[in-house]
């Protein structure tokens, strides 16, 4: 798009999220570490959302560069009847569509259960840099459980994986729910 000295910048996109300091991700280990929480902890009650229509509760999210809020996604595949309706996929639609452009480049995903094949080949495509996962699955998962197709060596680009963020409360959420339907 052309530069138009006229023409006001465009705001920033996305909904702005309380950073301490304004860096993102903070320099520091134990900032980093809260910021990590604080997003899985906003996946997950994005999550819960997915019990009323009877789809497992996993939940994703999208932060930009900058920290803000682009995206988010839960599971929605019972609601939808649409078996690519996964959570990370939602979100990544939902980031692009702030964004206005398919390149998630330096952004980060977040999401409550390590992602499955389709996912990690999804945000691989979106050229997203940094994936925050919160439990892992050792039965589907592709980003270091079963496969890891974003640190392959085959890969265009390697992703940063964050992996066990509040593991125990994002494993416990699927837990109940399977616990309730048997
Ligand atoms: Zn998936």
């Amino acid at each position: 798009m052309p530069d138009d000295a006229n023409r006001p910048r465009d705001p920033a996109r996305g909904l702005e999220l309380p950073w301490a300091d304004g860096a993102f991700p903070p320099a520091s280990l134990a900032a980093r570490r809260h910021v990590w929480e604080s997003l899985v902890g906003l996946a997950l009650h994005e999550a819960t959302h997915a019990l009323a229509s009877g789809d497992v509760p996993v939940g994703a999210l999208v932060v930009g560069p900058d920290g803000r809020l682009l995206g988010v996604g839960r599971n929605r595949r019972e609601e939808t009847g649409d078996p690519t309706a996964h959570a990370e996929v939602l979100a990544l639609r939902q980031a692009a569509a702030t964004l206005g452009e398919w390149r998630l480049e330096g952004c980060t995903l977040v999401v409550t259960l390590e992602p499955c094949a389709m996912c990690a080949g999804a945000l691989l495509l979106a050229r997203v840099q940094r994936l925050v996962l919160g439990a892992w699955d050792p039965k589907a998962g592709a980003t270091g459980s079963v496969w890891d197709l974003v640190r392959d060596q085959r890969a265009h680009h390697a992703v940063e994986v964050i992996g066990g963020v509040r593991e125990y409360e994002c494993g416990q959420l699927l837990r109940d729910f399977f616990g309730t339907r048997r």
